[in-house]
């Protein structure tokens, strides 16, 4: 019925699976998988340009989604099984205020806002994927462990389209409040375990391959398909030329990942001419990928990264008692699940890792705000790569850099507002070390007697 088919990326096995099978790793071997298609049967069009057409067709659901508008590059089911809600009318936009900031010249920082998808993050695009796979093949229940978006996400998906029920993994240590208001208020059965993130997903996906449970993380190769629009998208809004460089946040990986796929699937299919660089920002506190590959020199290698060395970087960092810690709770992740796909996606883009500093995250993240966007401070990360990069001469000043603000700046107030608050103790409580400093983007309330003397004296009237 459809050119697609699932495939592990193990070169040494490289198993196919039907699109009917439920599956979140290879059956034989335990690798990751992918899904592929046969592109002589697909209609794709000859140019990029073409899919501009699909504004003029925006009554069609499928062709309003700023995901499906593309569902040639990801066509695994027929307009029929997809399961949209409007994800993806997200834009690319130029900001000059930011790059002058940066040290970049006019005309080349772009920032693609994924916080306007409907739960406010770029999961939508992953989730009305998932979604319309676990459709496809009558999903009854849906599971998700999550650091909040996810969970958002799935149960924004699940309760809207009613088509499934969802329950939803969350860890006992950092959730953004915003994140957990959205789960609980969009019925997803919330299940807070002792224990973090890491532990959430590896209890997740221990029940659900036991349970007729469909697993929406991003180790669920249908979700990523979603997250390329991402990057047709950014292209869209380039009026389809290639950036230089995409700097996006590092946490489970997917979407580096995704990122990686799309710009090795558009270039196979002859429909752009070079492929951008890719930078995978991490933060200092959960940076498994950065140590990995600037320390240990892990690759892809061809589809054979070391094993032997990943599995003793994750036995040294259990002996360790090593557990991610960052303010960025969305990237707060020691253990991606999709490291071997990001290992990928570096050697198809020519990618880099960095490592960045909460306090770098928060500054970054205010910074962005002042200019005009919203976001959490995982998105934050992409700015303060893009300050270090410039640092380090990698990125130029008249580069074209496209950062991913991933998540909405409303998901995390707390943070927000105790970053801006001059109460040393709420800072410290919040934001912890980090929140010591000020800096120059904090803007503190003023406290004044309600005294019309006093007020105008703090509004600088005399
Ligand atoms: C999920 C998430 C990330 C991490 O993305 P990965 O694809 O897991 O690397 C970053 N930022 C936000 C806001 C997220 O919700
Ligand atoms: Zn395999």
């Amino acid at each position: 019925m459809t050119a697609a088919f699932q495939q592990c990326i193990h070169p040494d096995c490289g198993a196919r699976f039907d699109t009917s099978q439920i599956l979140t790793s290879c059956p034989a071997c335990g690798s990751l998988l992918d899904v592929c298609y046969n592109w002589d049967q697909v209609p794709v069009p000859r140019s990029l340009r073409e899919f501009e057409k699909r504004w003029l067709s925006r009554l069609n659901p499928v062709d309003f989604s700023g995901v499906w508008r593309f569902r040639e590059l990801l066509p695994f089911a027929t307009d029929k099984q997809i399961v949209t809600i409007g994800e993806g009318q997200t834009i690319l936009q130029k900001n000059d205020l930011l790059a002058g900031r940066c040290g970049m010249r006019p005309g080349t920082l772009f920032l693609q806002y994924e916080g306007q998808n409907p739960s406010g993050s770029f999961k939508d695009n992953g989730m009305t994927a998932a979604s319309t796979h676990a459709h496809q093949v009558g999903a009854r229940m849906t599971a998700c462990a999550s650091t909040g978006n996810t969970s958002a996400s799935l149960a924004i998906y699940a309760g809207v389209t009613g088509l499934f029920r969802c329950v939803v993994f969350v860890g006992s240590g950092r959730i953004a409040y915003g994140k957990l208001s959205q789960a609980l208020d969009y019925g997803a059965r919330t299940i807070q375990i002792r224990g973090d993130f890491d532990d959430a997903l590896a209890r997740v996906r221990q029940i659900c391959s036991k349970h007729p449970i469909y697993l929406c993380n991003s180790v669920n190769p249908f979700r990523l398909e979603g997250q390329k629009t991402i990057m047709y998208r950014v292209l869209e809004g380039l009026g389809w030329q290639v950036p230089d460089w995409i700097v996006v946040p590092g946490g489970n990986l997917g979407n580096s990942s995704a990122f990686g796929k799309a710009f090795l699937e558009l270039k196979q299919l002859g429909l752009i001419d070079r492929i951008p660089r890719l930078a995978i920002i991490n933060a200092r506190g959960a940076c498994t990928l950065d140590r990995l590959v600037n320390e240990g020199g892990l690759k892809w290698n061809q589809g054979r990264p070391s094993s032997e060395q990943i599995g003793q970087f994750y036995t040294q960092m259990d002996r360790d008692q090593n557990k991610a810690s960052t303010l960025a709770s969305a990237i707060e992740i020691n253990r991606p699940v999709n490291l071997e796909k990001a290992l990928r996606a570096i050697d198809v883009c020519d990618g880099i890792v960095r490592s960045v500093s909460d306090q770098e995250i928060i500054d970054a993240r205010a910074m962005i705000a002042s200019c005009g966007f919203g976001c959490e401070p995982a998105s934050g990360a992409t700015i303060a790569g893009v300050q270090l990069l410039r640092k380090q001469g990698l990125i130029a000043a008249s580069d074209r850099v496209v950062c991913i603000l991933t998540g909405h700046q409303l998901k995390d107030p707390d943070l927000t507002v105790a970053y801006h608050s001059n109460d040393s103790a709420l800072r410290e409580k919040k934001l912890g070390p980090s929140g010591v400093r000020e800096t120059i983007w904090s803007n503190a309330p003023v406290v004044v007697d309600n005294d019309e003397a006093a007020i105008l004296r703090a509004i600088g009237i005399n």
